[in-house]
């Protein structure tokens, strides 16, 4: 299966109402402008809604000024109570806490020297720090080289992937982003790879829900294993 222009025009028609205010887009940018930065917003957005991930990550910048140094010589229980917006947040804050101790003392504090390194030594690199997995790893690749290097998978990519028949369910990170970025035709797209990854994602989130999917106004349903299957 490939993503046909004809396709993308329609996804675009379709998942731009979902797309991000200019306000959040605003704020996104400036937190991926710093990768240590960004790296603590995708901790706190784990499973936790934007709104509420947006608000655990002001209150947190408020009252920590957000970097390695900081954080790791804050107690772990007031970075709990500042990102209690968020839920989870007493793993959060360990998690946080962790990772900003990892790297002040390995890298002095400083996740630019990581991603100096090729990507997939960076990628390496990134999963050895404590409590991050492939998503989170993911996230910050994306963030530097784009989409079409380093495609996001969360659960819903993998949701949408293993029901277009792309891979079985017990596929690894990797073998579901390899399959992914099979189906763009990157080479059309100049300059707007993310958009497309991000309305592909949008669709994955809103369309090919977790329950009750709607495949009957589906753009990819004539390619999708799942709705041929259960027609
Ligand atoms: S047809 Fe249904 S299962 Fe297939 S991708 Fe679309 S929403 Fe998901």
């Amino acid at each position: 299966m490939k993503l046909s222009e004809e396709k993308i025009r329609e996804m675009e028609k379709i998942y731009s109402r979902y797309w991000w205010s200019e306000e959040e887009e605003e704020e996104y940018r400036e937190i991926s402008s710093d990768p240590f930065k960004l790296l603590i917003f995708t901790i706190l957005s784990q499973n936790t809604s934007s709104v509420n991930t947006r608000r655990a990550y002001k209150s947190l910048n408020e009252r920590f000024n957000i970097n390695a140094l900081s954080l790791s010589k804050a107690d772990e229980h007031d970075i709990a109570e500042a990102i209690r917006h968020g839920g989870l947040y007493r793993v959060k804050a360990r998690k946080v806490k962790e990772v900003s101790k990892y790297l002040l003392e390995n890298y002095e504090g400083r996740l630019d020297k990581i991603l100096k390194m090729d990507m997939e030594k960076a990628r390496k690199e990134l999963l050895k720090l404590p409590g991050i997995g492939n998503k989170t790893a993911g996230v910050i690749l994306a963030s530097i080289y784009g989409q079409r290097k380093a495609i996001v998978i969360d659960t819903h990519m993998r949701r949408i992937a293993i029901r277009l028949g792309l891979v079985n369910e017990k596929a690894s990170y990797d073998e579901i982003e390899k399959k992914l970025k099979e189906i763009f035709p990157w080479e059309k797209l100049k300059g707007k790879e993310d958009r497309v990854a991000s309305l592909f994602w949008l669709l994955a989130k809103h369309t090919c829900r977790a329950i009750n999917p709607k495949c009957e106004e589906c753009i990819l349903k004539e390619d999708c294993r799942f709705y041929l299957t259960q027609k």
